[in-house]
């Protein structure tokens, strides 16, 4: 501590000090960063609940730094959002996604039809996000519903009708569009009758408590009502963070219809995914 006179003292906390200074060197590096081809994707299993076959995959992105080596997008996704960054980047996701779900659809290439993209808020509302879309699929020759745009909640709320405009032109492209981390943030449940979303991502928080047998019962009939109120609305569900056997048994009970987490498998690279919907099919 560092004495500034008086009584008053200034605690110096290196830790922090670090952290500001790794924040500065990796917001700085990011162009770079994507023009040397530093980011990758790895992809994690979608899987149908009723029969345990793969539906397809959400691309994840990660950054292999020279220095701090692989870094989740934790680290750096809100880095890129609050530079404006994460627009050329989320490009370079869409187009690598596509092109990687097109490869895995040619006969030799295994069954995993679909491949979910995560968009940030800021593409959201960026004027060139429909065209950009309609050229990853164009470029790639992936068929638009092979694609799923996965928005998060907190992202459409407060959102007016013009707001949605590009969502609804690329949901009219036949891309699906899912609603992320439902249940995080303020949800509000009247917003699914006007929002152009076709699948309900509920998040990791609402399967915790069905790990394990028997489960918790409030979580069940939590669970069970989103899931009534998604198909009623003609909505399909997807859960997060499913990690065990008895929690995926749950779930398909309570009639969720597609099931992603650790219990199917972890992000990994696209060759593991192939080998997966090889042995699958
Ligand atoms: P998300 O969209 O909610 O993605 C799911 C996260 O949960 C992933 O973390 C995944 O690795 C993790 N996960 C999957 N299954 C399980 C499980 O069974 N248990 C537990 N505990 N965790 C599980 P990850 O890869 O670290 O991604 C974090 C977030 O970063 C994502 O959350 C997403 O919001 C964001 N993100 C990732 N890639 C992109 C991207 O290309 N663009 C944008 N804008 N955001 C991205
Ligand atoms: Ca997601
Ligand atoms: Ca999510
Ligand atoms: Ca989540």
């Amino acid at each position: 501590a560092k004495e500034l006179g008086g009584n008053r003292y200034e605690v110096a906390d290196p830790e922090a000090d670090a952290r500001a200074i790794t924040r500065h060197g990796l917001t700085n590096r990011l162009p770079l960063a994507l023009e040397r081809g530093e980011f990758f994707i790895e992809y994690q299993p979608l899987i149908a609940l009723e029969d345990g076959s793969i539906r397809g995959a959400e691309a994840l992105v990660r950054w292999c730094h020279p220095v701090h080596g692989v870094l989740g997008p934790d680290r750096f996704i809100p880095l890129a959002e609050s530079t404006g960054q994460i627009v050329p980047l989320g490009r370079w996701v869409l187009q690598a996604a596509a092109r990687q779900a097109r490869s895995w659809q040619s006969p030799d290439g295994g069954c995993a039809p679909h491949v979910n993209v995560n968009l940030s808020p800021m593409q959201l509302h960026h004027p060139d996000l429909v065209a950009e879309v309609a050229r990853a699929l164009d470029e790639s020759g992936l068929p638009p519903a092979s694609l799923c745009l996965e928005v998060t909640e907190s992202a459409l709320i407060g959102a007016d009708e013009d707001a949605l405009k590009p969502l609804r032109r690329i949901a009219d492209l036949g891309v699906e569009i899912a609603l992320d981390d439902f249940g995080t943030g303020y949800s509000n449940l009247s917003s699914l009758r006007w929002l152009p979303v076709s699948v309900l991502k509920l998040d990791r928080a609402f399967t915790r408590g069905l790990r394990h047998s028997p489960p918790d019962p409030v979580d069940s009939k939590i669970v069970e009502g989103i899931v009534s109120l998604a198909h009623g609305l003609g909505l399909t569900v997807t859960v997060e963070g499913v990690e065990t056997r008895a929690q995926a048994e749950q779930l398909r009970a309570l009639g969720c219809d597609t099931g992603q987490g650790w219990y199917y498998g972890r992000p990994g690279p696209p060759e593991a995914l192939h080998k997966l919907a090889m042995a699958d099919a």
